[in-house]
C-alpha cells in the first residue's frame, strides 16, 4: 500500500477520540463520506438527527438487537468541520467497554480505524489548515507550561504561515524573473530588480531564526539531570523547586524504559527532570559506583546538570569522578546542607561552571539557583515579551536550509555568476518554505509529522 493510499481521504476514519480509561464521557468520531450513513444504522435516535444539534439515543448492535449504549450525538455536515468532511460524534458513557462495542460497530458497518493525527490530516489535505497549523494542533495538546501553550496557540492562528508564505511569495516572484531572464533575451523580459527582495527574504529568515532558540526552549524544554553521589540532597532538592514552583508536576514516561521524568515549571520554561533519585548502597565504596553509573545515563540525556555536592563534608573522589563526566555540558555546581558547617571545597570541581550555595531542607537558596538555571539556559537575556513564533526544531532546522539557499543566491549575484547559479539557490529557498507551510511536503515527512499524534486528534 502507498502512504498516500493508507492516507486515502476518501474513505470513513473512526477513532476513540478521549483518552484510555474510564471517564465522565468518551467520544467515539468518525470522519468521511460515510460518517452519516453509518450512525444511522447504529443509531436509534429519540427524534430526528438535526445538524450541529445533540441529538438524545441509544446506539444498538443491529445484528444482536441489542442496545449497546445511551448517547448524544452530533451531526456536522461537510463542508464547514474539522476536517471539511461529513463528521460525527457519538458521547458514550466514558469507560473503555461501551467506547470498543460502538467503534467496532462503526467498523462493521463500513468505517476503517483512523492512523494518528489522520483527523487533523485530513484538515490538512482539505485545505483547511496548513502544515504548520496542523502541526500547532499537537503542540497545543502537548504545551507543557502556558508560555508553550501561547506559541502554540500563535502558530494554529497561523501567525508563523503568514510570515512564512509573505517571505515565499517574495522569492517567487524574483525565482520568476530570474527564470523568465534565462529562458529569454533581455529586452524580452520586463525590469526588476531582484536584489531587494533577497535582501528582505533574509532579513526576515533572520528574524523568525532569531527567537527560536529560546522558542524551541519553551516547546521542547530542558532535559535536566540532578546527579551526585548517595545522599547529598538529590530528592530533597527536586522536592525544594517543586514547592518553590508550585508546578503542576507531570510524570511521563522516560526514554528508558523504568525511568520517569518529572517536568517542571520554572518562570514557563519546561525542566524536563532526568530521574537520578532512588539509589541507595550498602557500603560507601558501593554507594560511589552507583552514584557514578546513575549520573553517566542521567547526563547522557541531558541537556543541563545540576551537581549537587554535600557541603557537610570534604569533597571526594566520587564527586569528581562524576564532575568528570559532565565535562562540557552547561552546569551548575549546586552546594547543599549549607544549613551545617561547611567543610568542602568545590572551587576546582567544575571551573567552569557557577556555584550555588543552597540548603534544599530550609529552601535556602533555591530562588538564586533559580536564577542561575535561567542564566545557564538563556545567557542572563531579557526574556521576550513577545513569544518566539518559531519553537519546533523542525521548522528552525528548514529555516535554517532555507537562509542558506537565499545567501547562496545573494552571493552568486554579488560575485557576479550566471543566474542559474541565482535560480538554483531561490528554487531551494522556496521548496524548504513549503516544507514548513505544506506546499511542498512528501509523503514520508507527513508520515514523521503526523506520527507524533495521538490516535483520534
Ligand atoms: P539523595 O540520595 O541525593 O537523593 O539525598 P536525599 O535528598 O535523600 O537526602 C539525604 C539526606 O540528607 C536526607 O536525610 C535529607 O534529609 C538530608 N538533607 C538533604 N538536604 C539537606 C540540607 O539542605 N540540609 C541538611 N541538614 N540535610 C539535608
Amino acid at each position: 500500500m502507498t502512504e498516500r493510499a493508507r492516507y486515502s481521504p476518501d474513505d470513513t476514519i473512526a477513532a476513540i477520540a478521549t483518552p484510555v480509561g474510564s471517564g465522565g464521557i468518551g467520544i467515539v468520531r468518525l470522519s468521511g463520506p460515510e460518517a452519516r450513513s453509518i450512525l444511522e444504522c447504529i443509531f436509534r435516535p429519540a427524534r430526528p438527527l438535526v445538524p450541529l444539534q445533540l441529538t438524545y439515543g441509544h446506539i444498538v448492535d443491529p445484528q444482536q438487537a441489542q442496545t449497546v449504549d445511551e448517547v448524544l450525538v452530533a451531526y456536522m455536515p461537510a463542508p464547514r468541520t474539522y476536517t471539511r468532511q461529513d463528521i460525527v460524534e457519538i458521547d458514550c458513557h466514558g469507560g473503555p467497554v461501551p467506547l470498543r462495542r460502538v467503534l467496532e460497530l462503526c467498523f462493521i458497518h463500513g468505517a476503517r480505524a483512523a492512523g494518528p493525527g489522520e483527523f487533523t490530516l485530513r484538515a490538512f489535505l482539505n485545505g483547511r489548515i496548513d502544515l504548520a497549523q496542523a502541526e500547532a494542533v499537537a503542540d497545543v495538546v502537548a504545551a507543557k507550561t502556558e508560555a508553550g501553550l501561547r506559541m502554540a496557540v500563535a502558530q494554529l492562528d497561523g501567525r508563523l504561515s503568514d510570515q512564512i508564505r509573505a517571505i515565499r511569495a517574495r522569492l517567487l516572484d524574483a525565482l520568476a524573473w530570474v527564470e523568465a531572464s534565462i529562458d529569454f533575451e533581455p529586452d524580452e523580459v520586463p525590469a526588476y530588480e531582484i536584489d531587494p527582495d533577497l535582501h528582505a527574504a533574509q532579513e526576515a529568515l533572520a528574524g523568525l531564526l532569531s527567537g527560536a532558540e529560546r522558542g524551541v526552549v519553551y516547546r521542547e524544554g530542558i532535559r535536566t539531570a540532578i546527579v551526585g553521589q548517595p545522599n547529598v540532597g538529590k530528592s530533597s532538592l527536586l522536592n525544594a523547586l517543586l514547592r518553590a514552583e508550585r508546578a503542576i508536576v507531570t510524570p511521563i514516561p522516560g526514554t528508558t524504559r523504568d525511568t520517569l521524568e518529572e517536568t517542571l515549571n520554572l518562570h514557563g520554561i519546561p525542566l524536563v527532570l532526568v530521574d537520578t533519585a532512588g539509589i541507595r548502597a550498602d557500603t560507601r565504596d558501593m554507594a560511589e559506583d552507583m552514584g557514578v553509573e546513575r549520573s553517566r545515563a542521567a547526563l547522557a540525556r541531558a541537556d543541563l546538570a545540576l551537581l549537587v555536592i554535600d557541603a557537610h563534608r570534604p569533597v571526594d573522589g566520587g564527586d569528581r569522578a562524576i564532575a568528570a563526566l559532565i565535562a562540557g555540558k552547561p552546569a551548575i555546581a549546586v552546594l547543599n546542607k549549607t544549613d551545617l558547617p561547611v567543610r568542602a571545597n568545590v572551587e576546582d570541581l567544575l571551573p567552569a561552571a557557577p556555584v550555588v550555595e543552597i540548603s534544599a531542607l530550609t529552601g535556602a537558596g533555591i530562588a538564586a539557583l533559580e536564577g542561575a538555571i535561567e542564566e545557564a539556559i538563556f545567557g542572563g537575556c531579557v526574556v521576550a515579551a513577545e513569544p518566539a513564533l518559531v519553537s519546533s526544531v523542525r521548522h528552525r532546522d528548514v529555516l535554517r536550509r532555507a537562509q542558506e539557499s537565499v545567501q547562496a543566491a545573494i552571493e552568486a549575484r554579488a560575485n557576479g555568476l550566471p543566474l542559474d547559479f541565482v535560480s538554483i539557490g531561490l528554487r531551494g529557498a522556496v521548496h524548504m518554505l513549503g516544507e514548513v507551510t505544506g506546499e511542498s511536503v512528501s509523503d514520508t515527512l507527513l508520515e514523521t509529522i503526523f506520527s507524533r499524534f495521538c490516535i483520534g486528534k
